[in-house]
């Protein structure tokens, strides 16, 4: 099943930390337990979205195309003129994904990858620290961590985001 999905082996190839894959892997199967999907099974009647309060907090919304998200990515792409590759309103976000990583330049494509991957890491925990802990950051304060974190996975050998950071900063 994980073979036949969309990106699955561009997931498993990413030069980002296990943790980091395994969870973008559950992201991409819709295990990643959402409003939207707790309140199917029963577990809670609230689903709007904790980032925007907006839209109901689906995975594709939560880690695309939520206005919160989308603002972030703005702010990393413009600084590389590529704002016009980020995710839109209604991405869905494998799709967006594999499209997206075809215009992306071949020698920044495995700097993007790893990139949506910690995007969508430090958003989902973003999201915890608002459900669970009560305690938000703004789009601008998790850009500052999106890039502190960038700075510490390039440091620990993920070079590929190296490259693109160059690109950004
Ligand atoms: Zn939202």
């Amino acid at each position: 099943m994980a073979g036949s999905l969309v990106g699955a082996k561009h997931v498993w190839r990413a030069a980002v930390p296990p943790k980091v894959k395994f969870f973008f892997w559950l992201a991409l199967h819709g295990r990643l337990w959402t409003a939207e999907r707790r309140k199917r099974h029963g577990l809670q009647q609230e689903v709007i979205c904790i980032l925007c309060h907006q839209q109901d907090e689906t995975t594709d919304h939560l880690l695309a195309s939520c206005t919160f998200t989308r603002e972030i990515w703005h702010r990393l792409l413009a600084r590389a003129g590529m704002q016009h590759l980020g995710p839109g309103h209604g991405s869905c976000l494998s799709v967006w994904w594999q499209q997206t990583r075809l215009a992306v330049p071949e020698i920044l494509k495995r700097g993007f990858d790893s990139l949506v991957l910690l995007v969508c890491w430090v958003v989902w925990k973003e999201r915890n620290r608002r459900t669970f802990d009560n305690d938000a950051s703004s789009p601008a304060q998790v850009f500052a961590i999106i890039c502190e974190e960038a700075g510490s996975w390039i440091a620990a050998g993920y070079q590929s985001l190296a490259a693109l950071f160059a690109a950004v900063s």
